[in-house]
């Protein structure tokens, strides 16, 4: 043997050897270092927010992430809603906790559900989701793969009215519209309207429909059978709270010496984050805790879905959403929206009607006379 072969081929061949501990290879690391990675990294993370407006989607934000995502707002009037087309507001913010990074950018779709033609008021919302999708595609054949920022909606939120006796025509129609495009997340919006038993029917009613309409929302995984036992029952926990019943609130009141984020009734205070009052902090921790798969679902699920559609057709989805072609109904839940079109545009005639005729309506003065308007 030569003087210093054993060297020759690697020069810091010492530096890999562990003494103490012959056979240990070291990979256990490896979590720690992907770990590392996206921390150095950051996180990036797109929430879609979607539902009628009203139902309390910018609070649940604002309170889910503790910052004022919308400072601007403009409130459209209802004269406005009745001819507004759906928008796409994309904020984004970082938040940094513990020097870990969130670039967090929140989808809100403002107008949605409130125009008479509801069956276009998901299109703006598709066509968004495929451009994500497209750009991706487009940064990923190109030159500058490693920096690619991921746009790509991750997760929806789908806000459910607590005031019907469960999912409506629009509702059924957009979730089925976007399921294979990403992760649906029902949620029931203002949940402190509905007593404790009403919500436990409302969620039971919403999960049969959904169901029995084919949709399919995100599924949270299942539990391997070798966690821990507090993991576990966190995970069935979790599942068994969809449609999540939340509550949303800006304010921070002070109950009992403590200080809460709640809403103020007459009779009492209702905690955002009490998980006796309402699944907010389940909502949170499911975000938080899947955040990761949820990425996985959309990149191995939903973006795969949208390349093989993209190879198939030779060309763009996208282009062809907004061309508005793809809305993925059938005839009858066509024909559904189509009725419940109609049925909105009566309840605004006869509103309109009813309007003309309380102001032609004669009036009676405190005095007792009679004024009359003039026709
Ligand atoms: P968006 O149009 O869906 O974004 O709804 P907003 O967040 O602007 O909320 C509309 C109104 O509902 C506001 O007056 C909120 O204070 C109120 N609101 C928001 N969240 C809740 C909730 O959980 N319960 C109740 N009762 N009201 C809420």
């Amino acid at each position: 043997m030569f003087p210093g072969t054993e060297e020759a081929g690697n020069p810091n061949s010492n530096s890999f050897v562990n003494p103490e501990q012959a056979g240990y290879v070291g990979f256990a690391n490896l979590p720690n270092q992907v770990h590392r990675k996206s921390v150095k990294k950051g996180f990036e993370f797109t929430l879609m927010v979607v539902g009628e407006s009203g139902l309390g989607k910018s609070t649940l934000v604002n309170s889910l992430f503790l910052t004022d995502l919308y400072p601007e707002r403009h409130i459209p009037l209802a004269s406005e809603k009745i001819t507004q087309t759906v928008k796409i507001d994309a904020s984004t913010v970082e938040i940094e906790e513990r020097g870990v990074k969130l670039r967090l950018t929140v989808v809100d779709t403002p107008g949605f559900g409130d125009s008479l033609n509801s069956t276009d008021c998901f299109k703006p919302v598709i066509r968004y989701i495929d451009e994500q999708f497209e750009r991706y595609l487009q940064d990923e054949s190109g030159l500058n793969r490693r920096h690619i920022i991921d746009n790509r909606v991750h997760c929806c939120f789908y806000f459910i009215n607590p005031s019907g006796h469960g999912l409506k025509p629009l509702d059924v129609a957009f979730m089925k519209a976007v399921h294979h495009k990403v992760n649906i997340v029902p949620v029931l919006a203002k949940a402190d309207t509905l007593t404790k038993l009403e919500v436990q029917n409302l969620k039971r009613r919403i999960m049969d429909q959904i169901e029995d309409y084919g949709i399919k929302i995100y599924p949270l995984p299942d539990c391997d059978s070798d966690e821990d036992e507090d993991y576990k029952e966190q995970c069935r926990q979790l599942k068994n709270a969809v449609p999540f019943a939340v509550v949303g609130a800006n304010s921070i009141i002070e109950v009992k010496g403590r200080k809460v984020r709640g809403r103020m009734y007459p009779w009492g205070v209702v905690e955002v984050e009490n998980p006796e009052h309402c699944d907010f902090i389940k909502l949170r921790t499911m975000l938080i805790t899947h955040m990761q798969d949820l990425q996985e679902v959309t990149q191995e699920t939903h973006y795969e879905n949208y390349r093989a559609e993209n190879l198939a057709n030779g060309g763009s989805p996208a282009g062809k959403a907004s061309r508005g072609q793809s809305d993925g109904l059938s005839q009858r839940e066509r024909e559904l929206l189509q009725k419940e079109d109609e049925l909105r545009k009566m309840q605004e005639k006869l509103a309109r009607m009813q309007a003309e005729m309380d102001s032609k309506r004669p009036e009676v003065q405190p005095n007792g006379n009679i004024k009359t308007h003039n026709v």
